[in-house]
């Protein structure tokens, strides 16, 4: 029998060091050409910059005539009906007007137009109850966007509005950064198929699972390498066929103080460990370590310190490979919607459930916040940054959330 060790030979390092350290070892991946008009969750790794006005020639703007201003309010000849999609090549000469439609082009010679609601038209003749200036109600050449102006810049996380965007400016492809392939192990003894038969007291393994959905969500693609015994060969192979196949690779479990933890000695025989303990709460054991320019990140086993390490430590360094110009969550600064006690030694990450009141942001906790407990992960939209401490935190304190859901 191994001797249990009593003292971990990994220094602590504080979060925001642990944050750097991973850092500094990102760089973004390559670039791909891929479908702009279906390219939202992916990042631009190029800034693109209008080819052409938007509007190119002037339009009206609504439903009414176009005219000169300069005619005043005389009454003028209807001469033409201008419907959207059509070149007239009409000219309006003084006392005219034509009838146009949103989104037309305005005929040659008319600098202004009138919405119908304020003009009355009998026999051919229009009246108009108020005066004109030149450019009224009308869509001048590059308002919306003009050429050459940067439309989106590199590093951009695409939306609807910015697939509408390319479309718009006739863009169809464009260069994003590749999707990091993240490789993710489970480890354990005790750990079964989620879908398969269990012996008494084994759990089954749902950190490989939210840890996909997680990567992928960060817009990753993902593979699984499924479940490693607690055996050294076992898990040193299975890390090495991910580290083939992946640009980052994920371990839970295996990573605390046990006599079957194993992760820390396989990463450092493999790679260089660059830390193997953090001073925080969920997941102080979380490990990072590099092989071949590659990341490793060692999570706890508890299902809820896998997901939260997962959050504060890998998520951003997965942004930052896919070129994002911000990798992290936004922060906001919420006030305790009920007292809470702090972890003493260490600071804190707890899941709330942020919402806006009365021009304030508060939090809630989702209860017990035991690291077993995944279901305190539930409906929780926040984490809530809580400093060590040794009395609880009274309501309305104002603490650092981070925005991990939809507030
Ligand atoms: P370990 O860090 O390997 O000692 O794991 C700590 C605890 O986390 C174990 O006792 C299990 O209850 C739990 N655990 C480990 N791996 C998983 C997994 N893949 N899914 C769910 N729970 C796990
Ligand atoms: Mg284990």
């Amino acid at each position: 029998m191994t001797e249990m060790r009593r003292e971990s030979p990994y220094q602590m390092v504080p979060i925001e060091t642990a944050r750097t350290m991973i850092m500094a070892h990102v760089t973004p991946l390559d670039s791909e050409e891929a479908d702009a008009l279906s390219a939202e969750g992916r990042i631009l790794a190029v800034t693109i910059s209008a080819p052409e006005d938007v509007p190119d020639v002037p339009k009206s703007a609504m439903d009414g005539y176009a005219l000169r201003a300069t005619d005043g309010l005389d009454a003028r000849r209807v001469v033409a009906e201008l419907t959207a999609g059509t070149q007239s090549g009409l000219q309006i000469s003084p006392g005219t007007a034509a009838r146009i439609m949103t989104g037309a082009p305005m005929p040659e010679g008319a600098d202004a137009m009138i919405p119908v609601e304020q003009t009355e038209e009998r026999d051919g003749v229009l009246t108009i109850q108020r005066k004109l200036r030149p450019g009224d109600n009308v869509h001048t050449v590059g308002q919306d966007i003009a050429q050459g102006q940067p439309v989106l810049a590199r590093g951009t996380l695409l939306g609807p509005a910015d697939v509408g965007l390319l479309a718009t400016i006739g863009v169809t492809r464009v260069a994003v950064f590749r999707r990091p392939r993240v490789a993710v192990l489970a480890t354990g003894d005790e750990v079964y198929e989620p879908g398969g038969p269990r012996p008494a007291g084994a759990v089954r393994d749902s950190n490989r699972y939210a840890l996909m959905a997680a990567a992928r969500e960060a817009g990753c693609e993902t593979i699984s390498l499924g479940i490693a015994r607690d055996d050294y060969t076992t898990q040193r192979d299975a890390i090495l066929r991910g580290l083939d196949q992946a640009d980052v690779l994920l371990t839970s479990g295996g990573v605390s103080m046990g006599t079957r933890d194993l992760i820390k000695p396989i990463l450092a025989e493999i790679g260089t460990v660059h830390f193997g303990r953090i001073n925080f709460k969920p997941g102080k054991p979380t490990t990072f370590a590099t092989a071949g320019g590659k990341l490793i990140f060692g999570l706890p086993g508890y299902p809820v310190s896998s997901l939260v390490s997962f959050e504060v430590f890998v998520r951003p360094a997965l942004r930052a490979l896919q070129g994002a110009a911000r990798p992290e969550r936004s922060l906001v600064r919420a006030r305790l919607a009920a007292p809470i006690r702090p972890s003493q030694g260490r600071p804190e990450y707890q899941r709330v459930i942020l919402s806006w009141r009365d021009g304030t942001i508060w939090a809630a906790s989702t209860g017990s916040q035991g690291s077993s407990r995944l279901i305190s992960m539930r409906g929780a939209n926040g984490l809530l940054f809580v400093p060590a401490g040794d009395e609880p935190y009274p309501m309305g304190t104002e603490l650092d959330a981070m925005i991990t859901g939809v507030l």
